[in-house]
This record gives C-alpha cells, sequence and structure tokens, in this order.
C-alpha cells in the first residue's frame, strides 16, 4: 500500500526565511509561523494565496455586510464592493462592454452553470484531452469527443472538420487553455476561429491558464470563459463565468430563490409566478461568496500589477531549469501531447522508469520537501493518451491509488510538479 504521509525530513524553510518560490512582497504567500516547505510544487491544484490578497481582505473586513439586501451603511458598501470586484474582473479578462461576469463556486461549477443554460439540441464538441470539469458537464447534451490531437494544428483541423459535419443547430465548443496535465497551452485563438465559421460558440477553461498567462476574452474571441480563483492565488470558493449573456438570460436560473428573482406572485390558482432577474444576479441565487469575489478580484488586481510580462519571464525561467534538470536525470520522461516545441505554462507531469509514481512522489516529499501531486490529474482520457492502456483503478480527483509495488505492474499514474 502507499505509504501513509510521513512527516517530511527534507529540506525545510522556517516563517522568516526568504521564500526562493516567489521571492518578492506582491508575490509571496502568507507564511503563518511554523515550518513550510521550501517547494510546495502543486500549484495546479491550489495556489498559495498572496499576502497581498489576505491583506486586502482584511482591509474589507471592517465593511464586511450582505449585498443586494440591506439598507444599512455595511451593506451599501459591501455592494459597491461586490460590483466593484465583478468590474475588476471584467477587466482582468479583456470582456466586451456587454458581457456579464458570473461569480460562481469554481470552474467546475462555472461550467455546469454554461451547460445548464445551453439551448434545447445544442450539440457539444470537446477533445478527450480535457479535465473532467469541461469534460463532464455537457453529459445531458449530444456530445462529440475527439482524440487527443498530436500537435496544435491538429487539434484545429479536428475541430474544423467535425464541426463542418455536424448538422445544423446550436453547437458549444469547450476547451481548455493551458492542459492542467501537460501544461501545454492550446491554440484558443484559431480553435475559436474555426468553431465561429461554422456558426458554434465557444468557451475557455482558464483555470490553468488564467494564473499564468494573460486571457483576453475580447482578442481571443471566445464566448464565455469560466476560472478559479483558489487557482489564482486567492482562497478557495470563488470561480467566474463570464461572456456572453444570451444564453445566460434566456435558461433558467442555475440555482432558484432569492437573490434571483425579481418579482413573485401567488396565482388565484395558488400557482406561483416568478419573474427572474435578468443580468448575472439570475445565476447567482442566496447570498453570494463576498468575501471569495473581493479576494478573487485582489488576485486579479496584484496579477495587473505585477505585470504578466515579468511574470511570464519569470516562470519561464523557472519551467527551462526543471525542464533541464529532469533531462539529466536518467528514466525521467516529461509528459507532452504536442511534443518538445510546445509552449507551455509552470506545469508538467513526469514518469520515472521503475517507480510507482505514487511512491515517487511521497518519497519527493518524505526526503527532499518537494511536494508535488501523483495521479491521474482529474484527466483519465488524457493519461490514457499519454501512457497507453486503461487506468490502474478508477482514481479520479483524489488520485489513483497506487497499485502494489510487488506486482511489477506498470503504473499508469504520473508525477505533476507546478508552480507560479
Ligand atoms: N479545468 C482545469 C484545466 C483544471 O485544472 C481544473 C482543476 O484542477 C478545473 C478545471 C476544475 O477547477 P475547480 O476544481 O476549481 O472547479
Amino acid at each position: 500500500p502507499a505509504p501513509a504521509s510521513p512527516a517530511p525530513t527534507g529540506r525545510r524553510a522556517s516563517a522568516d526565511a526568504p521564500l526562493p518560490v516567489l521571492g518578492d512582497d506582491v508575490l509571496a504567500p502568507l507564511v503563518t509561523g511554523g515550518e513550510v516547505f521550501y517547494a510546495a510544487l502543486d500549484y495546479a491544484a491550489s495556489a498559495p494565496v498572496l499576502r497581498r490578497v489576505w491583506d486586502d481582505v482584511a482591509a474589507y473586513a471592517p465593511y464586511y455586510g450582505s449585498v443586494h439586501r440591506g439598507a444599512g451603511h455595511l451593506s451599501q458598501v459591501s455592494t459597491r464592493l461586490y460590483e466593484e470586484s465583478r468590474a475588476t474582473v471584467a477587466r482582468f479578462l479583456g470582456c466586451r462592454p456587454d458581457d456579464e461576469v458570473v461569480f460562481t463556486r469554481a470552474t467546475t461549477d462555472s461550467l455546469n452553470l454554461l451547460a445548464r443554460a445551453l439551448p434545447t439540441d445544442t450539440r457539444v464538441f470537446v477533445f478527450e484531452t480535457e479535465h473532467h470539469a469541461s469534460l463532464l458537464p455537457w453529459r445531458g447534451h449530444r456530445t462529440t469527443c475527439l482524440r487527443a490531437p498530436r500537435t496544435p494544428d491538429e487539434a484545429v483541423a479536428a475541430l474544423d472538420e467535425a464541426l463542418r459535419a455536424a448538422p445544423a443547430g446550436p453547437k458549444l465548443v469547450c476547451v481548455t487553455g493551458a492542459s492542467n496535465v501537460t501544461g501545454e497551452i492550446w491554440p484558443v485563438r484559431e480553435l475559436a476561429a474555426a468553431a465561429h465559421r461554422h456558426g458554434a460558440r465557444i468557451v475557455l477553461d482558464a483555470a490553468q491558464l488564467a494564473p499564468h498567462h494573460p486571457v483576453d476574452v475580447s482578442e481571443l474571441d471566445v464566448d464565455w470563459v469560466a476560472f478559479s480563483g483558489h487557482k489564482l492565488y486567492a482562497p478557495f470558493g470563488a470561480g467566474v463565468l463570464a461572456g456572453r449573456t444570451d444564453w445566460l438570460r434566456a435558461a433558467e436560473p442555475y440555482l432558484a430563490g432569492g437573490g434571483a428573482s425579481k418579482r413573485v406572485v401567488r396565482d388565484a390558482d395558488g400557482a406561483l409566478d416568478v419573474e427572474w432577474h435578468t443580468g448575472a444576479a439570475r445565476h447567482e441565487a442566496g447570498s453570494p461568496n463576498v468575501v471569495g469575489a473581493y479576494a478573487l478580484a485582489a488576485a486579479c488586481r496584484a496579477l495587473e500589477e505585477a505585470g504578466f510580462d515579468r511574470l511570464v519571464r519569470r516562470e519561464q525561467r523557472l519551467l527551462a531549469r526543471v525542464l533541464d534538470g529532469l533531462a539529466d536525470v536518467p528514466g525521467v520522461r516529461v509528459l507532452s501531447l504536442f511534443g518538445p516545441e510546445a509552449e507551455r505554462v509552470g506545469v508538467l507531469s513526469f514518469v520515472v522508469d521503475g517507480w510507482n509514481s505514487s511512491h515517487f512522489a511521497a518519497a519527493l516529499s518524505a526526503e527532499y520537501g518537494i511536494g508535488v501531486r501523483d495521479g491521474m490529474f482529474c484527466a483519465h482520457p488524457l493519461l490514457r493518451a499519454l501512457l497507453g492502456g486503461a487506468p490502474d483503478e478508477p482514481g479520479e480527483c483524489g488520485g489513483a491509488p497506487a497499485p502494489d509495488a510487488g506486482t511489477g505492474e506498470r503504473s499508469l499514474n504520473a508525477v505533476r510538479a507546478s508552480f507560479g
């Protein structure tokens, strides 16, 4: 069995030690004393919260109050800050003036919301390489799942072909901007152009792209974008779906309840007649996660101020170092769909000859203080395309259990290191 997570004995830093991974004031994660790993390399799952974000949230704390509900001063200020957070996210994403920003719980929630808002008979197109969050929400609709392409051009050609062959009717393409397994960047602009050539809409899963790379909805010409605050150096619990309003406004509210409803009347027969809001509120029923939205906007501001040019340069230097280092280790294979020339963000996965990935990851943590992830990364079809064959176990999001080390069976899991 996999070893129970042993206490790490590797290199550690104290709270006052310099932070080598995110080394300046704007980007330093909060360290609350005690011991931290020198290398917490699992940003792709959840990145550390920026100190700046916690500070901004603390500054907001005195104004904490209900939004869109209260007449009191705190409610008024809180409502203003909540709506300003929406505007900050819209600016961060380069939204068009008439786009809507809906606050959700995270990317999974955003894509499920969109799936519920699709017009009847929408046909959905995805690649098998997607994270399960962008692969599975469409299951109630007719879905075409395209094979893993081996180059960005092949991806565009395959989508173009599939859309050309599709019957008339509403269509949606869902594509990830950067893979959570390989870190490879997908040709989003070209895929969007292909979608629009055939009258389809496109939603970008930017969960892994947005923390590493500017995402400009207008320039990429995508119809919607989804991402998660907790991967963007903000705390858990808030995400975004932003984009075109028409399908969202025509759809039933994602949740029925207060906040989404404008007018509710009991008619003479005892039935309820409801008029729903048309804006973002339509899909934000219930008391929203105001702190989460505020923190998410604070992370957007911090990244804007730090400047993506600088961040991308720094991250690419780190990435080159990791890839060079791994190239020198015998038996290590870095996973890639698009080959060595592919553009990547700071996310990569590898397998090591003769090692079970879970054991390898546990050893990295225990002996070197390097925290990585192992498993199938909620992308089972992609792992199969990269490694061949069937998975060891249905590993879902917790990572597949380690197979018995004694069986000699080849592990189809991988180890992932990710950083920013
Ligand atoms: N899409 C991609 C590419 C991801 O990497 C993830 C999370 O790992 C998700 C979607 C789902 O994000 P969340 O768990 O925040 O909903």
